[in-house]
């Protein structure tokens, strides 16, 4: 009868624990192993050292049924994760013929003779199955122990492992018993605390899970179970769900996939209306998030970064608002986002002008910003003024502007 699987990520690499690069390997494999139904419960960085990278493998196993190493498959002396599965087995590594000729034929096929330190990329050892890399050298293994546990290696490049773990691992994995379901909820202009305060209720139950985490669209609620079949989860998760979504109605933008963005596209794809924005503070960031959504281009015509005041003028401010209230003020948001309206002949248009700091600007403070929503019912404006860095504070007021068009929809 199939089992609740338990795996382990160990991620290897000394340029890891040095912070050089990014583990993405394992954020990858984590949500592929969720959406199996397999349970994650640990995930490690070791370095390139055979003692430490050997004693991973060994405490994983002790708890787990399946470790998946990432790295450490290159021909150098410092990638030895052959050697830490091998000595862990208890096995003598040996070229296998068949993986040799194959690693021959890569490197003719490349026009470049073969290191001899590449021989170790054509090794073996009896309990492993070979992991065809058919973009790289390298390929992994997939090895079985004696008590039925499995340790898979993958190479580091992110190319190749994901593709080697869709395409070779996944199809050999046991099935787990059980199912995760889990759905995701993107809010928007609610604080975590504040938040985590009005759905207290679901904190604290263990199922289904519910956990809050701040990113920089806002604030995401991920609800999930584990059920025997995957109805059985949802229908654990979806009640949660609705009530949640009941309470936080305003907050709420999205689930899962969705992006701010993406439904704001959606909302004016419905309506065929369009928009466009002008920004002063944030230098073409606004412009550059709208432009991340695919299919954006129906419904946004444009943006103008209007960072100096001439450019402001040529936008449609007239220079007497500027003289009169400054480039930070209400009044030239509202002009920005009027004239640019008329300009781009849109439905909508955002504006954003402020100080992003961290000197002051016309005796305004670093934080403080002014974005405007002209809209076909008239003109909006928020004002934000929370400092930060200049990336938090640009940042802020994308987010703000966003979220003001979203609401306005
Ligand atoms: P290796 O298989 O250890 O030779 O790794 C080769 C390259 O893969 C490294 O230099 C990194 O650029 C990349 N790499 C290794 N591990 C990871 C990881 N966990 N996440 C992202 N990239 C990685
Ligand atoms: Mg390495």
């Amino acid at each position: 009868m199939a089992k609740n699987l338990v795996a382990e990520i160990i991620s290897v690499g000394t340029e890891l624990l040095l912070g050089e690069i990014v583990d993405t390997n394992a954020t990858f494999l984590s949500t592929r192993l969720r959406d199996l139904g397999i349970t994650v419960y640990r995930k490690s960085t070791v370095g390139d050292n055979l003692e430490r990278l050997t004693e991973t493998i060994k405490n994983a196993l002790a708890r787990s049924d399946i470790a998946i190493l990432g790295g450490g498959l290159g021909p150098t002396d410092d990638d030895m994760t052959r050697e830490a599965i091998a000595a862990y087995m208890n096995e003598e590594p040996y070229v296998d013929k068949q993986l040799f000729k194959e690693l021959e034929e890569k490197f003719k096929a490349r026009n470049r003779p073969m290191p001899s330190n590449n021989t170790k990329q054509a090794w073996l050892i009896k309990s492993a199955v070979t992991l065809p890399n058919p973009i790289g050298t390298a390929p992994g293994w997939f090895v079985k122990t004696k008590d039925e546990k499995i340790i898979i290696t993958l190479p580091g490049p992110p190319q190749e492992m994901t593709r080697m773990w869709i395409e070779e691992v996944e199809p050999k994995l046991p099935v787990s018993s059980k199912c995760l379901y889990h759905t995701i909820i993107h809010t928007i202009g609610l604080g975590e605390s504040f938040l985590t305060e009005k759905i207290a209720k679901y904190t604290n139950i263990s199922e289904p899970g519910v956990g809050t985490y701040a990113r920089g669209s806002g604030v995401d609620i991920r609800v999930a179970a584990v059920g025997n079949t995957l109805e059985e989860a949802k229908l654990i998760v979806e009640p949660v769900v609705k009530d949640i979504c009941n309470i936080l109605s305003e907050y709420v933008f999205g689930f899962d996939d969705d992006t701010i963005v993406s439904v704001i596209k959606r909302k004016l794809d419905a309506k065929n209306q369009t928009f466009c924005c002008i920004e002063s503070l944030t230098g073409g960031m606004l412009a550059s998030q709208i432009a991340s959504c695919e299919g954006i281009s129906r419904c946004f015509k444009g943006s103008i970064t209007s960072y100096s005041n001439e450019i402001k003028e040529l936008a449609g401010v007239k220079s007497e608002t500027l003289e009169k209230f400054g480039a930070v003020s209400k009044e030239t948001a509202i002009e920005m986002a009027e004239s640019i309206r008329k300009l781009f002949k849109t439905d909508w248009a955002v504006s954003t002008t402020g100080v992003a700091g961290p000197g002051n600007l016309e005796g305004k403070r670093p934080g403080t910003a002014w974005i405007a929503l002209a809209g076909p019912e008239g003109t909006s404006t928020e004002f934000v003024d929370w400092p930060g860095s200049r990336e938090m504070v640009r940042q802020r007021v994308c987010k703000t502007a966003l979220n003001m068009l979203f609401k306005n929809l």
